[in-house]
């Protein structure tokens, strides 16, 4: 069956080695369907390549067509990368959250950066927050036919008029059946709660909490895990609107509250269960829990634990440090300045590299207004704005989660090449610890 909302996918790369690259496939070709299926997205085209014979329709970048037969083991790769994931329209937001980031980017940029994803299929395959306030049954359905799991979902609260309050959307006062669907067909998710004070804190974030507690259980908990992140505001936010932004008071307040309920859910669940994003201890001026806290690290990329996780990769590695490097290097290295006292036995160590010198550039975001700034929220722009006419030496060193996910583009769509063009000097992104070592060497 023909769906006309379904592009064919364009490929971008083939693997060196790879069964497409024997066959002779070229970026530029586009793949139409699979053994008479057009994927809608990459789970499809994973799930339909999980087969030992598979005919796949094929159009060239000339516009001709071509039938191919592949025969190969069940789950061998075909060694092919596309454009984007979804090779139909993106599954878009249907809330008016007051605490937005889309909302509250600077006017007059480009339409894609307005866009606002709420799209399951994103969740699965990078992590990336869903409320499910927009899915139709055909995608519930498929949810649950195909086991995506886990998913990530913004909670916030539990109580429905309130998360209906904070999504604007009537809707929104599901999320509590919705997790009975979920614990029913043993599918899990990892939640996130992101605090506005007078609105979801307190006794609404205790609430919130126990609930979501009260679904860890079993063999496949339902809810895997919580992280707890305070709302971030930008200078865009409208000059009136419900939010207040959080002091560090209330950041001292809240880490107290959540550590009583930790206490309680290690006792009882045996886990940790729900955690405090780093940013609550930076705001508080506190400091960061122990490494042994964090356990498997479940909520790493929503910033709860990545401070500690670096340093602790760090402590490990640096006994590959070389005691030298010849001939002589320098590299920028560019972090949030929130992290920059975090970060300094890191540099401390890297300058003790004979040879080596490494300055650190710890910046905040203009691009946003804030004055205080964690890495992943850094734009081009302000890389931009700020390293413009410095003495960057032989590379900046561009942690990589300033990148969007599977993207070379910065949150402002900045692509790492323009910046590197603007700045005439090489950036090299570094996805954790081993790549920053393996550069500076
Ligand atoms: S659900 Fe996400 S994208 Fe949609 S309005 Fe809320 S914060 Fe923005």
């Amino acid at each position: 069956m023909s769906d006309t909302t379904i592009r064919p996918a364009l490929i971008t790369k083939v693997l060196p080695d790879s069964i497409a690259a024997e066959i002779g496939f070229e970026p530029g070709d586009r793949l139409v369907a699979i053994n008479g299926n057009q994927p809608r997205d990459l789970i499809d085209y994973q799930f339909l390549c999980a087969d030992e014979v598979l005919e796949l329709e094929v159009l060239d970048a000339a516009g001709k067509t071509h039938q191919i037969e592949i025969e190969k083991d069940y789950d061998e790769d075909l060694g092919l990368e596309f454009d984007t994931a979804l090779f139909d329209n993106l599954i878009q937001c249907n809330n008016r959250c007051p605490f937005c980031f889309i909302d509250q980017q600077p006017p007059g940029k480009r339409q894609s950066l307005y866009l606002k994803d709420d799209d399951y299929r994103l969740s699965f395959l990078y992590g990336s927050y869903l409320t499910l306030t927009n899915l139709t049954p055909r995608e519930w359905e498929r949810i649950s036919r195909l086991r995506l799991s886990p998913l990530y979902v913004s909670v916030h609260a539990t109580e429905p008029e309130v998360r209906i309050h904070l999504l604007k959307n009537p809707r929104a006062g599901e999320i509590l059946h919705q997790m009975k669907w979920f614990q029913e067909r043993r599918l899990q998710i990892h939640a996130q709660v992101v605090v506005c004070p007078g609105i979801n804190d307190g006794v609404h974030l205790e609430r919130t909490l126990l609930d979501l507690a009260s679904f860890h259980n079993g063999e496949v908990p339902t809810v895997a895990s919580v992280a707890v992140v305070p709302v971030g505001l930008t200078r865009f936010r409208p000059t009136v609107d419900e939010l207040i932004p959080v002091s560090p008071e209330k950041a001292q307040e809240v880490i107290c509250q959540v550590q009583t309920l930790q206490d309680k859910f290690r006792c009882s669940l045996k886990s940790t269960f729900a955690w405090l994003a780093d940013e609550w201890f930076l705001i508080a001026g506190q400091e960061l829990p122990p490494e042994s806290h964090y356990e498997e690290y479940p909520q790493i990329d929503n910033g709860v634990g990545s401070i500690r996780s670096f340093l602790k990769q760090f402590a490990d590695a640096a006994q590959h440090l070389p005691q030298r490097v010849s001939p002589p290097r320098k590299f920028t290295w560019v972090v949030g300045n929130a992290v920059e006292k975090a970060f300094q036995p890191i540099l401390h160590a890297l300058n003790s590299v004979e040879g080596l010198e490494v300055n650190m550039s710890a910046l905040c975001s203009d691009y946003w207004g804030q004055t205080i700034t964690v890495t992943g929220l850094l734009t081009g722009e302000d890389l931009l704005q700020k390293l413009r006419g410095r003495d960057l030496g032989d590379g900046i060193l561009l942690p990589a989660v300033m990148l969007k996910y599977g993207d070379s583009c910065f949150l402002d769509d900045m692509t790492v090449e323009e910046l590197a063009v603007q700045l005439n000097t090489p950036l090299l992104p570094v996805r954790g610890v081993e790549e920053l070592i393996t550069c500076i060497k």
